[in-house]
């Protein structure tokens, strides 16, 4: 998606060779034009999929999955993140490591609004190791909903996660690819 890699190139500010900052587009400051879009495309790649409910987790990927499920015309769901060890029974709870935090959250779904009749699109910002999409994809699996593929914002292809749920068989699409951050300078694929 041109329109993403040139704010990503204007506005995107590279923190490190690991992580890129994108507060003034999609993780702090929204912009609801550009939501509004690439909700389009992803609801345009995943509309004959059946979808019944798009997933997300707290707090970043809320803005773009509801643009997604706004477009398809379903409900969205964002998994709450908790820190208490202790998990209520009506939910569905997985603990996974925080990327930019550097911390262990539960993020959890209640029963209440996911069933084994749903069929499932995930949808995130920013893909690294891959923890939160696996964490989620075992609340859909325990769910017994079927999950009909996850989409990404900005897939960063130098670290795994992206890869590692492809191998698992899920289709995954990306609106943009990150091959490197080295040198303070965003290199995408195809470039
Ligand atoms: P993962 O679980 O795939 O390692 O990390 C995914 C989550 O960590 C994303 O939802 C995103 O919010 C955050 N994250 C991962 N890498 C980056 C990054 O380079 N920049 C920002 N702003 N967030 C990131």
């Amino acid at each position: 998606m041109e329109k993403l890699k040139q704010r990503i190139v204007e506005d995107g500010v590279v923190v490190s060779d690991q992580v890129l900052k994108l507060d003034a587009l999609l993780n702090h400051q929204v912009d609801p034009q550009l939501m509004m879009e690439m909700g389009k495309e992803f609801a345009e790649r995943f509309r004959n999929e059946g979808v019944t409910r798009v997933v997300t987790v707290e707090s970043s990927g809320i803005s773009i999955a509801f643009a997604t499920a706004y477009e398809l015309g379903v409900p969205l769901i964002f998994a709450r993140r908790k820190k208490t060890l202790l998990a209520e029974s009506d939910m569905l709870c997985e603990r996974v490591p925080s990327f930019t935090k550097g911390i262990v959250t539960d993020i959890m779904i209640s029963r209440e609004f996911i069933s084994e009749n749903d069929r499932i699109l995930f949808i995130d910002d920013i893909i690294a190791n891959g923890d939160a999409a696996r964490g989620l994809i075992k609340i859909i699996q325990r769910a017994g909903a079927e999950l009909v593929g996850a989409g990404i914002v900005v897939e960063k292809a130098f670290q795994l996660g992206a890869n590692a749920i492809r191998e698992q068989g899920i289709r995954l699409e990306s609106l943009v690819v990150i091959t490197s951050l080295e040198g303070g300078k965003v290199t995408f694929a195809n470039d």
